[in-house]
């Protein structure tokens, strides 16, 4: 090993290091305000300077690596001189006005040289701007260190934050010169992060004051799963970080994980359980909302049988309440009609994933990304959906990996792809087919992988040798040529890892065009190695877990097949498990309208907002006796159609675990209180069990018992304990506590064997065709800034970044129908119609339309239709064939009278 002395010590090193990094390991403080760790030195504010023994000058610590032989001085007086004229320089200018602030780095440097009685500048309202609501810029207390812009460069990949002018003129400002409100900010705080000075500062933290305590736990949005560090003082949160060393986020989170916490206080919070009587919600007590749950359910047994009721958990909610929720319902109800929003979002990737390669998830992890040369990312729109992974994707391209985009819509990502394939919505197999087929005529496969761990190839070269370039062309809109280059990029250079989100799986064909994309992988060898795999992108933050604990109708814990393990789980449970298998989700609403299903508890899930073709889960859910409804606010389904509303604990107010994307489990920690009287779902689940005189099986005391209960049954998480999360997330399988956790699926073989065999997936188009009525597709989908139903994100002041559900209409059809922004539109399908603004956008290619989904005032699945997925009922949600028409304002106003955004009933 190299060795080096500081300040007299003689060092060890690892070859690599900066000085400064080798400083922080021993301990040593030298002040710096330009340094983060999260983007490369830059050496501006040079405090950091330190005396290397034959040098001639001092030298910056962050930018200089430590080398063999080095003798370095880090506080000789000289150094020290030089720091002290520097923060006094910088003290003169800086406004003396700085009680109101956190304790910042730049004061704490003044503060240990004895200089802040030096302070001596004023703020310049000129250089204060207030407008966007989470984030309050003084660029008066600038120092230039430039740390934000470098970190909106480097790690957000945004580009906001500009230089302007030189020298004593220099000014940073956002790239709209004008306000940060009207620049192209994503709002991910981490300029606000990295800020040494409070010129960038959280409004919370003006407005509230300094955390008094701080907790780590994981983000309750998106499947990426990112830690962070919430603050909270009096009982309030005021504050959430980025949780620097945190496997996922790597120090950096997006606007809803930074900012979107505060719904926890919303005024209308419902704190105490209600039942609907005479049309009126009456606020009842603890006790008699589980009597009458308790009893209501009891007398649905005994009139209509298990199969008359239903249960769905809850992608919001932990593993721990999601286990607690499909054990109540297979033991104390007796029915496997229990499931939960995977099925409509990615029931397919999980059903093609385990179909061919034997595990139901992603292959790979979210670090594969700085791995791979190529990321082949289809059908989703990571930079809103996810925002942290499209960070690392944008970076990736930035330092040189390939990119390639499927997707309609050009998707901000686009701008940074080598190669943008646009097919027609729902034209996926096509696409893939052909990708396959270029691979397989021009001898592109990975041979040796194919030998070891592929089978069927002589009857799919054979299938897939008619699916030319050419003729997918013609059925998916994309250029021959195009398809070629794409599959040669994939194919050639490796290693490649494939990204897929809804606008692959919400398809009637969305098992199906999984599937494609595993044969992809096992043509060219991009299974079981890092930089490689196929990923599904999963959509909220523990939908992976909700459906792994067994809210599936047809898998138990560990998604395995009913029959595979009923002895297992009878023995665990002392119980008996029903046979056959449950109804899914939209089977349930199917048997709801059908009159053969009578009772629906939905554990934080708003089904009326969210499922398709609204007008029929409407009735469906209105012919129920009883929707029991557990949420944290009056949900769209509570409000119209609910029975009895059970108010439970926020994710920031409970202890458990939530398993990410790739797998990850990450403990989910207590900040605040709830509201007095609120308890955890899995709390309200046992009691009810017990009302129903199920006490055994349901006397949890602890989030921990029951996840050590989880490991107990679900082999594959057995290594996961509660104690070895304290050192960060585990990924499965994790078999014994020994075990590391596993990054990399499938490395030696497969679950199903030694080989994967390919698919022949012909295609069938969507029955949802455009005519002459409905000449254009609607394809629907989320903004950055709100978060699925709107649950949480309505109720922060997210709700200002993306006030309501709008009509994305591309340039060419705005003309046509002469629509502008801003405009009201009526979108009329053959299954309903709705009322929303215009966009014109440019990202929109003619004939296509976008639209969100996250608001009841437009409700938005008025308008989808009841085509599913073959292969696992997920609705089809990016086809439907829709008409555009104008609405006069004078019509709305005399029809509806209610500021502009509407639905209306079937046609
Ligand atoms: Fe939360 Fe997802 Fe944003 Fe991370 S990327 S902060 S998990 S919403």
């Amino acid at each position: 090993m190299p060795c080096a002395t500081i300040d007299g010590q003689r060092i060890e090193f690892e070859a690599g290091l900066t000085i400064l990094q080798a400083l922080q390991g021993l301990a040593i403080e030298v002040p710096q305000l330009c340094h983060d760790e999260r983007v490369a030195p830059a050496a501006v504010c040079r405090l950091c300077v330190v005396e290397v023994e034959g040098l001639p000058r001092p030298v910056p610590a962050c930018a200089t690596p430590l080398l063999e032989g080095m003798s370095i001085w880090t506080h000789p007086p000289r150094i020290e001189g030089y720091r002290r004229t520097t923060l006094s320089l910088l003290a003169r200018t800086h406004p003396a006005e700085v009680a109101h602030l956190p304790e910042t780095p730049f004061l704490r440097a003044l503060r240990s040289y004895g200089l802040t009685g030096e302070l001596g500048g004023a703020s310049d309202p000129s250089l204060v701007d207030d407008s966007h609501p989470y984030l309050h810029v003084d660029m008066s207390r600038c120092i230039y260190c430039f740390r934000c812009v470098r970190i909106c460069d480097e790690l957000q990949g945004q580009f906001v934050w500009t230089v302007l002018n030189r020298g004593r003129h220099t000014r940073i400002v956002p790239d709209s010169i004008t306000t940060l409100r009207e620049s192209s900010c994503v709002s991910c705080g981490a300029c606000v992060d990295t800020c040494p000075t409070g010129a960038l500062e959280d409004k919370t933290l003006l407005a509230f004051g300094l955390p008094t305590s701080w907790t780590r736990t994981t983000c309750p949005y998106c499947g990426v799963g990112c830690e962070m560090e919430v603050g909270a003082r009096n009982g309030r949160i005021v504050t959430a970080r980025p949780a620097r060393d945190a496997l996922v986020n790597k120090g950096h989170l997006c606007a809803k994980g930074r900012y979107a916490f505060d719904f926890v206080r919303a005024p209308d919070r419902v704190t105490a359980p209600m039942i609907r009587e005479g049309g009126r919600w009456r606020t009842v007590s603890w006790e008699d909302a589980m009597g009458f749950v308790a009893g209501r359910l009891r007398e649905t047994l005994e009139r209509h049988g298990p199969r008359a009721v239903a249960v769905l958990g809850s992608a919001r909610a932990t593993n721990e309440e999601n286990y607690v929720a499909q054990k109540f319902a297979r033991v104390v109800l007796g029915t496997n009609n229990v499931d939960c929003c995977a099925r409509v979002c990615h029931a397919p990737s999980a059903a093609a994933l385990k179909a061919m390669l034997g595990t139901g998830a992603a292959t790979n992890s979210y670090d594969d990304i700085e791995q791979a040369r190529t990321i082949l990312v289809c059908g989703a729109n990571v930079t809103h959906s996810h925002p942290v992974v499209g960070a690392r994707i944008k970076q990736a391209a930035l330092r040189g990996a390939h990119l390639v985009v499927v997707d309609p819509r050009r998707i901000e990502l686009a701008d940074y792809a080598d190669l943008h394939l646009r097919p027609r919505p729902g034209t996926d197999i096509p696409l893939l087919n052909a990708m396959a087929q270029v691979i397989v005529s021009e001898g592109l496969v990975d041979e040796a992988f194919e030998r070891e761990r592929v089978s069927e190839r002589e009857a799919f070269e054979a299938f897939i040798a008619p699916f030319t370039p050419e003729r997918a062309a013609a059925l998916c809109g994309v250029e021959a040529a195009l398809i070629r280059e794409a599959a040669r990029l994939y194919a050639q250079e490796r290693p490649s890892m494939s990204l897929h989100g809804l606008g692959m799986t919400e398809h009637v064909q969305g098992t199906e065009a999984v599937m494609c994309l595993v044969n992809l992988a096992l043509l060219t060898g991009n299974l079981g190695r890092p930089g490689a795999g196929v990923n599904p992108l999963r959509g909220q933050n523990n939908v992976q877990g909700a459906a792994h604990m067994g809210c599936e109708p047809s898998n138990l814990t560990g998604y395995v097949p009913i029959e595979a393990a009923r002895a297992r789980f009878e023995s665990a449970w002392n119980a008996p498990l029903p046979r056959g298998r449950g109804l899914d989700l939209l089977e349930v609403l199917d048997a709801a309208r059908a009159g053969s299903l009578r009772a629906l508890w939905a554990i934080g899930y708003d089904v009326l907002l969210t499922c398709p073709d609204a007008h029929t889960t409407r009735d469906a859910l209105a012919a129920l006796d009883l929707l029991v409804v557990q949420d944290l606010f009056l949900n769209e389904t509570a409000r119209e159609l609910g029975t009895v509303f059970l108010p439970v604990a926020a994710s920031f107010e409970k202890e458990g675990t939530f398993m990410n994307a790739e797998r990850r489990i990450q403990r989910v920690r207590r900040v605040v209180a709830p509201p007095a009287g609120l308890k955890a779902d899995w709390e309200v689940l046992c009691a009810v069990a017990q009302a129903m005189g199920h006490p055994e099986g349901f006397r949890f005391r602890s989030a921990e018992e029951i996840w050590d209960e989880i490991r107990g049954v679900w082999t594959a998480g057995a290594g996961i304990s509660y104690a070895r999360l304290e050192r960060g997330g585990i990924q499965w399988p994790c078999p014994t506590e020994e075990h590391p956790g596993t990054k990399v699926l499938h490395s030696e073989s497969f679950p199903i064997g030694r080989r994967a065999a390919l698919r022949r997936i012909d295609f069938h188009p969507s029955p949802e065709r455009t005519s002459e009525e409905f000449p254009l597709v609607l394809i629907t989908g989320r903004a950055l800034y709100q978060f699925n139903a709107g649950t949480m994100t309505r109720r922060t002041l997210n709700a200002e970044l993306h006030p309501r559900d709008a009509l994305s209409v591309s340039q060419d059809d705005a003309r046509r129908l002469a629509l502008g922004d801003g405009d009201l539109a009526r979108v009329r399908s053959r299954h309903g119609e709705a009322t929303l603004p215009v966009h014109v956008d440019a990202a929109m290619r003619a004939g296509e339309l976008f639209a969100t989904f996250h608001t009841g005032e437009v409700l938005l699945n008025q308008v989808t239709g009841p085509y599913r997925d073959g292969e696992t009922d997920t609705p089809e949600y990016k086809v439907t064939a829709v008409r555009v028409e104008k609405v006069s304002l004078d019509v709305l106003r005399g029809s509806a009278g209610s500021g502009g955004v509407t639905g209306s009933a079937r046609r």
